[in-house]
């Protein structure tokens, strides 16, 4: 088979608090030849996150930071198009890490063939992947879900946070408020998606807009964005209360140590929970989490929104464009049809 052509991002240096297009370079390779045991594999699509932030720095975050002048790393799904391994034939469409660039090659055993009879590929990069996951795992492992709970979900619009405000509604919560960054978005959550209340938090403090919504107070509260949020949700909870510590996005892009919670002392009084956790410790519980997530889907009763870039030219526009809000549920780039 001819060599093919590839392209892929490379980081070119490190950004200083948000990050920048010079920060990436697009970088035009040839795909090696698959070996004994390995496959090359065509992307179609990949998946921007926000933890990919963390991995630009040099320091470690929870996942190995990129190295400067190589190609960077994620999710992404794609088609055999090459096999040398009896593992995986031409045509099987599979899910991997190499994502950010248009083809990969590698041992067969980093790539896991999925069903598409289910769901299109990129729906495991989001809702029947680790964005479903997280969105499960926090609420039911970690936050302990109850029914009619009062459930507050910031990030609400995004991937992860979209999905667990329907899933807080269909375990049985008595009333979903989710915050987002546009009145648009405001819109979704309540239009689209069911939430019972929800509020831009760019039209005045977190606290206040909290309270209007929750005037008794919230049971849960699902963090994916740290500052402000947490502060405002740790006033509003309930005795007993609990919260979920997936992401803190809006301290990112920080050049030095935020703020803690100033009122993080009510938690003895309020008896309450905080508990970070990092879905990559949680795949034992993938099988549960399916089992009750592909019916919702496959019933149309959860709806998993994706904003889609195309082309491996403007995956970086995609992903500081996720850092900055532009997208409506799970951010993907489209790298061939
Ligand atoms: P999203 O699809 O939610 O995209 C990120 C969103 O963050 C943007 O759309 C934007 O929406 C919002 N945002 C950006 N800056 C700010 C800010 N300063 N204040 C408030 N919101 C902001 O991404 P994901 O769903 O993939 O991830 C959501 C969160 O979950 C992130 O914090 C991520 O790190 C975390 N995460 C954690 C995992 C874990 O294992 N713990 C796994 C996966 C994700 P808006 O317009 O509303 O501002």
């Amino acid at each position: 088979m001819p060599a093919h052509a590839n392209r892929e991002i490379h980081l070119a240096s490190r950004p200083v608090g948000e990050p920048i297009p010079a920060n990436f370079t697009l970088v035009e390779s040839t795909v090696p030849a698959p070996g004994d045991g390995q496959v090359t594999v065509r992307n179609t699509f990949m998946s921007v996150d926000p933890y990919m932030r963390g991995r630009m720095n040099a320091g470690k975050s929870y996942a190995a930071p990129f190295q400067v002048g190589e190609v960077m790393s994620g999710g992404a799904v794609g088609e055999v198009v090459e096999s040398r391994s009896p593992d995986l034939s031409l045509g099987d469409t599979v899910l991997h890490f190499n994502g950010w660039r248009e083809y990969s090659t590698g041992a067969a055993t980093a790539f896991q063939r999925i069903d598409t009879s289910l769901a299109p590929a990129q729906a495991y990069l989001g809702v029947l992947g680790t964005t479903g996951l997280t969105a499960w795992i926090g609420l039911v492992d970690i936050a302990s879900l109850k029914n009619g709970d009062v459930v507050f979900i910031s990030g609400a619009a995004g991937a992860v946070g979209s999905v667990a405000g329907q899933m807080a509604k269909l375990r049985g919560a008595s009333r979903v408020i989710g915050s987002a960054g546009s009145d648009a978005k405001v819109r979704h959550l309540l239009d689209d998606l069911g939430f019972d209340a929800a509020f831009n938090y760019r039209n005045g403090p977190v606290r206040d807009q909290l309270h209007k919504a929750a005037p008794d107070g919230i049971d849960l509260y699902f963090d994916n964005v740290g500052g402000d949020h947490l502060e405002a949700a740790i006033g509003a909870m309930r005795s007993f209360g609990r919260i979920a510590l997936c992401g803190a996005i809006s301290q990112y892009n920080a050049t030095s140590p935020p703020p803690g919670p100033r009122n993080l002392g009510l938690a003895i009084g309020r008896r309450l929970t905080l508990r970070g956790f990092i879905v990559s410790d949680h795949m034992d519980r993938f099988g549960a989490f399916a089992a009750e997530v592909g019916p919702w889907l496959a019933g149309g009763r959860l709806v998993a929104r994706e904003t889609i870039v195309d082309g491996i030219e403007n995956a970086p526009g995609a992903f500081l464009g996720l850092l900055r809000g532009d997208n409506i549920g799970k951010m993907l780039v489209r790298l061939s049809g």
